[in-house]
């Protein structure tokens, strides 16, 4: 991988801060936009913009063609069976949102159980918790432990109940940065039917997925955390499961018929892409699935693996710094969280940023799991392949500065 030609796809990267290349650790918030993939999206609005699915001219049917053709290299990156199990979505919270309201809230009853994770990001907590309120089903948790952050194994137990009927949960945890190996997890809720939804924000630019080998029968995330625009987000659905499911927006080329008291919904996926679509989005995030595949997912997770190493072997040197989850690099993918004993995350973060380094700081939308590790906020750096272990080594050391700074002897 040629560190070097990667960075200089990403102009912002440069961005002077404190006299310096700004150091970009947010990446699992979002990640930033290479130059062909910009391209893609600005070629597309100067030559072929139009609204798909809609009218006969030129730029309708170009409009059509990208947006069509964008879905079949995502059919190909999740290795999806075909295009009609993939739709497009704001991110990954509409997808999971999509779920939980057309599927959910109309199969559930009295009595069913949802199981999630301690671990979910609140895009994958707060919808199970309404469709629970919504058809009275029982919303169940599996918890970590709370060093190592696997999940506890006496807690897995409950995946096996036949009362499950929804199993999710994150493949990569934002907070964690652990990576739950999905397929030992969804074969045991298949063996009583469940239906399992996978949230891959943080899975999907890390590493190969393959939804007909993980056998998911939802697959939720984001382009915008692997280097494609903000508001294109994909939902894979098992087919047959889709098309037992109503859309829950209604309107423009969702529809086969519409009669002034009745409407046939239009087939898969335009059933549920109402209205009309963020092409330029789609056209993007194309564009970045062929740029994180010409990189490759081996030569990603070698750069990762090596930033994280890095960052903690570093951190355990400096004292006072507790890092949230596993402390060994190979289980953390790309992120790490941690904390400042008596600096309070936000001031961690606003000295860092004096120094021109982004880091996230807050409960990063888990806060359940926050409460849970005994923590009201943390603080998080997150890699992307385009990170150096030279900026590394210049956050770990203003890193040690910060409780002197804040008047601690160390
Ligand atoms: N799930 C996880 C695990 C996430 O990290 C995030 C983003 N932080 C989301 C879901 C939601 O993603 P988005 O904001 O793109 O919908």
């Amino acid at each position: 991988m040629n560190l070097e030609a990667i960075r200089n796809d990403f102009p912002i990267l440069k961005t002077q801060c404190a006299g310096r290349d700004v150091v970009y650790f947010d990446n699992a918030a979002t990640t930033q936009k290479p130059l062909p993939v910009l391209q893609a999206a600005f070629e597309y609005s100067t030559h072929s913009n139009g609204n798909p699915h809609r009218g006969a001219h030129i730029f309708a049917i170009a409009a059509s063609e990208a947006y069509d053709g964008s879905k079949e290299t995502v059919r190909r990156f999740l290795n999806a069976r075909s295009t009609r199990e993939i739709i497009y979505t704001r991110n990954t919270t509409e997808s999971l949102n999509l779920v939980a309201r057309s599927y959910g809230e109309t199969h559930l009853k009295q009595g069913d159980k949802i199981l999630i994770t301690i671990a979910e990001h609140h895009s994958d907590l707060v919808t199970w918790q309404r469709v629970a309120h919504k058809t009275g089903a029982a919303l169940e948790y599996i918890y970590v432990d709370k060093e190592t952050g696997h999940f506890l194994p006496e807690d897995l137990k409950k995946i096996d109940d036949p009362a499950v009927k929804i199993f999710a949960f994150a493949e990569v945890s934002n907070v964690l940065g652990i990576h739950f190996d999905p397929k030992p997890l969804i074969e045991r809720a298949h063996a009583h039917g469940a239906v399992v939804v996978l949230d891959g924000a943080q899975s999907a630019p890390h590493r190969k997925v393959d939804v007909q080998d993980l056998d998911c029968d939802f697959f939720a995330f984001s382009g915008h955390k692997m280097c494609a625009a903000d508001g294109i987000g994909v939902l894979y659905g098992r087919e047959e499961l889709l098309n037992d499911m109503e859309p829950f927006l209604l309107g423009g080329d969702m529809i086969d018929l519409v009669e002034e008291q009745e409407t046939r919904f239009a087939e898969l996926p335009a059933k549920f892409e109402a209205g009309t679509q963020y092409v330029e989005g789609a056209v993007s995030l194309e564009a970045a699935i062929r740029y994180v595949e010409a990189i490759g997912f081996d030569a990603i997770r070698e750069q990762e693996q090596k930033l994280v190493r890095r960052t903690l072997e570093g951190m355990q040197q400096i004292p006072h710094i507790r890092i949230i989850g596993p402390k060994d690099p190979a289980e953390k993918e790309g992120l790490v969280a941690f904390t400042v004993k008596d600096v309070h995350p936000h001031d961690v973060a606003q000295i860092l940023s004096a120094e021109g380094i982004c880091i996230r700081t807050g409960h990063h939308c888990a806060e359940p799991l926050h409460r849970y590790l005994g923590i009201n906020a943390s603080c998080r750096a997150s890699f992307y392949f385009y990170n150096t272990e030279e900026e590394v080594d210049y956050f770990l050391e203003k890193l040690k500065g910060v409780r002197p700074m804040m008047g601690y002897g160390d």
